[in-house]
């Protein structure tokens, strides 16, 4: 069954402030927002109407430091999303120990209906919208499932103009040319490999050869395909939203890329054996390993029996809800959470905004060189609290993350 997506946070800290032996008034500090903006926005379309989009902007906790986190655009952006996804921000700073707290955005649209006009006029009015409550210390909005550095050159104009000055530093993954990263755009994807082939080591499972399907092909799909096919794992099935391609020979990455630039889909790539559905794709038998890279609630009570990988490596957020944890926990398989799995993201939007108050920019070498150690001292963390706890990773992750949070708090008098 489907769930929401901020019930499903809260099972999760539940679990993890029960691990800790933590009194309920953390709980009750913890699984609420601290706040929540709804705003409306009004666009002028193409042919001269004007339609009205709702957006969020979610700040769920900053004891850590100004909340970070990206923007959606997606038809099915809820409050409850945002607000599970702005909490999810707040474990994946603390685990991967930047010096943020958790916020997210979203705005509910189809943005594969506007033209680049109506696109470029949401995304200006939306930062209006919700610019009171943002800014470079304060909260510094990124990318998410269908945004991209062309919108947050947008939003960086657009606050930029408002307060009279450039302020680079309001939002993150822009594109190089205006003062984004280097390694930004591939950081997420980067980092899921690097989880990926951390996890199949501890398994005992051979990277070399490892046969991998990949849930979505947007940007962090496709930067996931990539590097794990680099580091010779077999790329056999990847799926969009419109459907799923397999061979058990592997797949090129960069070739499937192209094909989906020119025709809008991965369906009908011609080294295809065969087409799958993306139900399909989540329980092929023979993977060793499966990415979810798309949206929340994948894998489900319903399917999570029938998965055959050894290791899940999450690359969307909220892809595997508690009751599929706990099934897949029971039949041995290994859940590389998204708080950890796709850090990668956020940790180079880290090293952007570093770059941004220093007017510096780094080589694309030395970025990837400091995502991937802060990527691997945050697994090593999470796997020895996995091992002293006995726990499923998700957990260990969450206690590790969860922890800081709470000390945070604490020394700061809140608690
Ligand atoms: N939206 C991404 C995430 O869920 C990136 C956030 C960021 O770079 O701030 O982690």
């Amino acid at each position: 069954m489907a769930e929401n997506p901020y019930e499903m946070a809260l099972k999760q800290l539940k679990k993890a402030i029960d691990v800790l032996g933590y009194d309920r008034n953390i709980y009750e500090i913890l699984s609420k927002p601290q706040r929540i903006l709804e705003v409306s926005i009004p666009v002028k379309m193409d042919d001269g109407s004007i339609k009205v989009f709702i957006g969020y902007r979610v700040q769920h906790n900053n004891v850590l430091g100004p909340y970070k986190g990206g923007v959606r655009y997606h038809p099915g952006v809820t409050r409850d999303e945002v607000i599970a996804l702005a909490m999810w921000m707040t474990w994946k700073c603390s685990v991967a120990d930047l010096p943020y707290g958790g916020g997210k955005g979203g705005v509910r649209v189809d943005p594969r209906k506007l033209s680049m006009g109506e696109l470029e006029r949401l995304s200006r009015g939306y930062i209006r919208a919700i610019a009171p409550i943002v800014g470079p210390d304060i909260d510094i909005p990124a990318p998410d499932v269908y945004t991209n550095p062309q919108v947050m050159a947008w939003f960086m104009d657009e606050y930029s103009k408002l307060k009279g000055r450039n302020v680079p530093g309001v939002v993150t993954a822009k594109p190089v040319e205006l003062w984004g990263s280097y390694g930004r755009i591939e950081a997420t994807g980067y980092g899921v490999a690097v989880a990926a082939k951390f996890a199949s080591r501890k398994y005992g499972l051979p990277f070399e050869g490892a046969r991998v399907a990949i849930q979505g092909y947007g940007n962090v799909g496709y930067y996931s395909a990539l590097f794990m096919h680099e580091w010779g794992a077999k790329i056999v099935a990847v799926s969009d939203s419109k459907g799923g391609i397999y061979n058990p020979d592997g797949f090129d990455p960069q070739k499937v890329k192209a094909f989906k630039e020119r025709t809008g889909t991965v369906v009908g790539f011609p080294d295809a054996k065969k087409d799958i559905t993306n139900e399909e794709l989540l329980t092929l038998e023979n993977i060793d390993i499966l990415v979810p890279a798309a949206i929340e609630n994948v894998i489900t009570s319903e399917n999570a029996d029938k998965v055959h990988a050894k290791i899940i490596v999450e690359g969307a957020n909220g892809p595997v809800t508690p009751e599929a944890d706990e099934i897949l926990f029971k039949k041995g398989v290994v859940v590389v959470p998204d708080i950890i799995a796709n850090a990668g993201g956020v940790i180079v939007s880290y090293y952007e905004w570093v770059q941004n108050m220093q007017g510096l920019q780094w080589k694309l070498d030395e970025v990837l060189r400091m995502l991937e150690d802060k990527m691997l001292s945050a697994l090593d963390k999470v796997y020895r609290k996995y091992y002293k706890l006995g726990s499923d990773l998700r957990t260990a992750a969450y206690a590790v993350a969860v922890e800081r949070v709470v000390n945070a708090m604490k020394l700061r008098g809140w608690i």
